[in-house]
């Protein structure tokens, strides 16, 4: 999977779904972290991410870069961390 923007292969950062209101209208496609925040020129912030799609506890379990972002995940709902753990074990990652 290659970023829209860098081409570059954005391997598990991808996994990350932010507010409406953050993300660029049109729709890019895949945007790394990096290039969205180039797109909307400041960092991403906690707040920014939406922590109710299980996709976005999936990003913070498997990239740095989003960990760093996002920082605690202990505002997202209980049965959204329950499923990602669940995806993740099923598909055989460590949940971190
Ligand atoms: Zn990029």
């Amino acid at each position: 999977m290659r970023c829209h923007d860098c081409h570059r292969d954005i391997g598990v950062e991808y996994n990350y779904w932010v507010q409406d209101d953050v993300w660029p209208d049109p729709d890019p496609g895949l945007l790394c972290v990096a290039c969205l925040e180039d797109r909307i020129g400041r960092r991403l912030r906690h707040e920014d991410f939406d922590l109710t799609v299980p996709l976005t506890l999936m990003g913070a379990s498997l990239s740095a870069t989003i960990r760093d972002r996002i920082g605690s995940i202990a505002d997202a709902p209980a049965e959204v961390r329950a499923k990602t753990i669940e995806i993740l074990s099923r598909r055989g990652l460590r949940q971190s």
